[in-house]
């Protein structure tokens, strides 16, 4: 149902593209297990004023890569910064933008708690929020499950949806236990999907040309991954690590780190609908998991 892990640890992507004719991509230069090729950023618009759709991890790499992105985009200059949460990968590269370009507007939905380190005061925006830059109207449709403070944006122009992190060019999103939400995220990729978006252009990974096939797959994929933790736990294997081995046998093992989250994330939403139990300990990775 997903691309297999080995293409996301293998994958490569130019620096600096054009996917659209408002749409340049800077590529974060941080590529890792949960990153894939590294975190996209995005320079929205068509004209000499355009937005930074996020920022990367802070990489001193990255600023020669966005410089020459706003040079691929006919010399424009960023009006201000969007971000879609507030996880390092996507807001580490604030900093260093506004140290580059001197002081942007930088907008996300608050993260109580989890904004402190950046380097600057918030603009707040929420669901329904719409930000404009020549050529572009991004609306903003929030989709917690991956992070709670996560905003997703259409690109009414186009039809097209940046989805952050709750879509990948490549694998599957992490619900990581801080933050996380599977049965939220769930309900995210239906919402999304309701948006029927044509393209999407993810955080990490290439252009996905069909958006709501995409989510489509996103959302079975789920529902197998679902059934099949539920099988095995059926069978008698009740520790996170055993069921990843199972269900993951074929994905190399650099990957069973995050696999062993994306278990812990389905345990804890079956736990939550009465569905499964644990014992032992709190510690769902060293907790006993049955049937309920
Ligand atoms: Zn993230």
């Amino acid at each position: 149902m997903s691309n297999p892990p080995s293409i996301l640890l293998g994958l490569s992507l130019p620096d600096v593209d054009v996917w659209s004719e408002r749409v340049v991509v800077a590529l974060g230069q941080n590529p890792g297990v949960f990153t894939g090729p590294g975190t996209n950023t995005y320079l929205v618009g068509t004209g000499r004023e355009r937005i930074l759709l996020d920022t990367g991890q802070g990489l001193p790499a990255y600023l020669p890569v966005l410089e020459r992105a706003l040079e691929r985009a006919g010399g424009a200059r960023i009006r201000e910064i969007v971000l879609t949460h507030g996880h390092p990968d996507h807001v580490g590269g604030v900093s260093g933008v506004c140290e580059r370009y001197g002081r942007l507007r930088v907008s996300k939905r608050p993260w109580p708690g989890g904004d402190d380190a950046l380097p600057c005061e918030i603009s707040p925006i929420d669901d329904g929020a719409v930000i404009e830059a020549e050529g572009a109207t991004l609306r903003a449709v929030f989709a917690p499950g991956h992070a709670e403070d996560h905003l997703c944006f259409v690109l009414e122009e186009e039809g097209a949806l940046f989805s952050g992190d709750n879509v990948l060019g490549v694998g599957t999103t992490v619900i990581p236990e801080r933050g996380g939400d599977l049965a939220e995220y769930l309900r995210s990729l239906e919402r999304l999907l309701a948006e029927r978006p044509r393209a999407i252009y993810p955080a990490h990974g290439p252009r996905i040309p069909d958006g709501v096939a995409k989510l489509r797959e996103y959302i079975a994929h789920r529902m197998e991954r679902e059934q099949q933790v539920l099988a095995a736990l059926g069978d008698g294997i009740s520790r996170v690590a055993e069921l990843v081995k199972r269900i993951y046998a074929a994905y190399p093992e650099a990957l069973h780190a995050p696999a062993a989250a994306s278990v812990a994330a389905q345990l804890r939403k079956l736990e939550r609908e009465g569905r499964v139990a644990r014992s032992g300990d709190a510690d769902p990775h060293r907790a006993q998991w049955r049937l309920a």
